[in-house]
């Protein structure tokens, strides 16, 4: 079987550890490839590759890096459709959603390209006699990334682009269920005029994340990925004097107000909470409809929708959503519709024995929805992270705030509404990070910045925008004085002041 490799010092390197995880293909079901998963040591060479360019590229003035940075967007650009064929055959989504998630991972590269401006210091003339201050923004040095299968081509673009744009060096662990397409990257990078060692991909598990969250070289960790993973890279990773950023799980909720155009909302709720085969961290997994008769008629026109969503292979351009990563995957998505049954709620629409005709073994699943379903129960207190949308009622506006307020995630959540006041009121009080008003998947722009709050997100910087140029740099303030020469000083035992 074809085996992968991982991409250090400006090579393909084959993996010495003897261990491998399997890249299955989703649509057959079949293993496609072996990635190596890291040792200790393959990681800690990777690492010291990238302490080794260090120096270098942070020697290197801005506008040369952002030079590089306009080339590598260049070349996905030139590369987009193969590389987006190569992402859809590991992750199993649709062409398109592939060239989305490419392309949602291009703008943080252009947000890069403005890295002279973006790192710019702060300066102030005559802060006394004599006297200048000024700041400035220096890279880190090592940075690492591990992130998650869902997104293979936008999150590590998300990290590697400004943090190396900033003048560090950085190693990418990414998901071991889908690493062509950061092996690619890594490859486009070199050829974009990064040097060797700028940019390395070490494909592993936890053994090689321990390894990055001990390694005294490893200056900062971004981590992306489900939320008890994402407190136990915070906790060690902080514990190690590192600084990191680790976002975690979701249950993104939308609310529907009464006088909500429902046709839009059935619109709305069919993409985010199916497209992609519902793994998204900003998929709409909960459905709050405000009032019984929202709940009724929202229910009638939505259960046909989602019996008529076309499940389908990830090359077949009329598929709203392709199969599921695993087979693992899709058994646990499986058995958390079990459970929802098992707890009372109403099973809809139940897409579970859904089978694609001459790919029987491949990881597909049709939608389910469920209504009346409680918040004591666990399809709504636990991420799914499949195709599955649970449609809670609530009396009135305020219970409707409640629930996202109160969840354990608070990711994304959006409310549809033709009332400015309640939208309005909405963004100002509810407890969750990224919010939509009408618009069902609120995910910002890369010059804004992404990040949950509580279990979404530990740490305290979002990525990209203007947080991630502040994780990726320290700050450094000079006070400069010359006096003129027949100025005496002599010693002054006082805290100096600048009156
Ligand atoms: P995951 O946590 O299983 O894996 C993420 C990364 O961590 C992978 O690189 C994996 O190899 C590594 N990893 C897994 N278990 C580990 C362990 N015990 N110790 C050390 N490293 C470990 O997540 P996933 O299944 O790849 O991705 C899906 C999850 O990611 C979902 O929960 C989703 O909500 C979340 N996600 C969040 C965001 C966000 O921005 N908040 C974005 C995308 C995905």
């Amino acid at each position: 079987m074809r085996k992968l490799w991982h991409f250090i010092d400006g090579e393909q390197v084959a993996g010495t550890s003897g261990r491998y995880g399997v890249v299955y293909d989703p649509m057959t079901g079949e293993a496609q490839a072996k990635a190596p998963l890291a040792s200790a040591g393959e990681t800690r060479a990777a690492i010291a590759n990238a302490a080794a360019a260090f120096p270098g590229w942070a020697a290197e003035n801005p506008q040369k890096r952002a030079r590089v940075m306009f080339r590598f967007k260049a070349l996905v650009e030139e590369n987009m459709q193969p590389l987006a064929e190569m992402l859809s055959r590991e992750h199993g989504k649709v062409i398109a959603d592939s060239i989305g998630d490419i392309q949602r991972g291009l703008e943080v590269i252009e947000f890069a390209c403005g890295i002279p401006h973006l790192q710019k210091g702060e300066f102030t003339e005559g802060a006394g006699p004599g006297i200048d201050m000024y700041s400035m923004r220096q890279p880190l040095g090592v940075c690492a990334g591990i992130t998650p299968f869902n997104f293979p081509a936008m999150i590590p673009m998300w990290m590697f682009g400004i943090a190396i744009a900033c003048g560090n060096t950085f190693v990418c662990k990414p998901s071991e269920k889908d690493p062509s397409v950061p092996l690619r990257l890594a490859e486009l990078m070199l050829e974009a005029g990064a040097p060797k060692g700028v940019l390395n991909v070490v494909v592993g598990d936890k053994e090689s994340v321990d390894t990055i969250l001990t390694d005294p070289h490893v200056e900062a960790v971004s981590f992306v990925g489900a939320s008890t993973t994402a407190e136990y890279i915070y906790a060690t990773a902080a514990a190690n004097g590192k600084r990191v950023q680790a976002m975690g799980g979701a249950k993104n909720h939308m609310i529907i107000m009464p006088d909500a155009d429902l046709d839009q909302v059935c619109d709305a709720l069919v993409g985010s909470a199916y497209g992609s085969a519902g793994e998204r961290c900003m998929a709409i997994s909960v459905a709050v409809p405000v009032g019984q008769t929202t709940g009724d008629a929202l229910i009638e026109k939505l259960a046909p929708r989602v019996e008529a969503l076309k499940v389908g292979l990830s090359t077949d351009a009329e598929a709203d959503y392709g199969p599921m990563v695993t087979g693992e995957h899709l058994a646990k998505v499986r058995a958390c519709v079990d459970n929802g049954v098992e707890e009372g709620a109403d099973l809809v629409v139940d897409g579970r024995g859904f089978t694609l005709q001459g790919y029987e073994k491949g990881f597909f699943m049709g939608g389910c929805l469920f209504d009346h379903v409680t918040p004591e129960m666990s399809i709504y207190t636990d991420e799914i992270f499949g195709p599955v949308l649970s449609v809670v009622r609530a009396d009135d506006f305020e219970a409707a705030l409640r629930l996202p307020s109160e969840h354990q995630y608070g990711n994304g959540v959006s409310i549809f509404t033709r009332d400015g006041d309640a939208a309005r009121e909405f963004a100002s009080r509810v407890q969750v990070g990224m919010v939509g008003i009408n618009v069902p998947i609120p995910v910002p722009l890369a010059y804004h910045t992404f990040g949950g709050w509580k279990r979404s997100a530990f740490g305290d910087t979002n990525q990209h925008g203007a947080e991630g140029v502040k994780f990726y740099t320290k700050i450094k303030t000079v006070t400069s004085r010359w006096p003129e020469a027949d100025m005496r000083s002599g010693a002054d035992f006082t805290i100096p002041t600048m009156k």
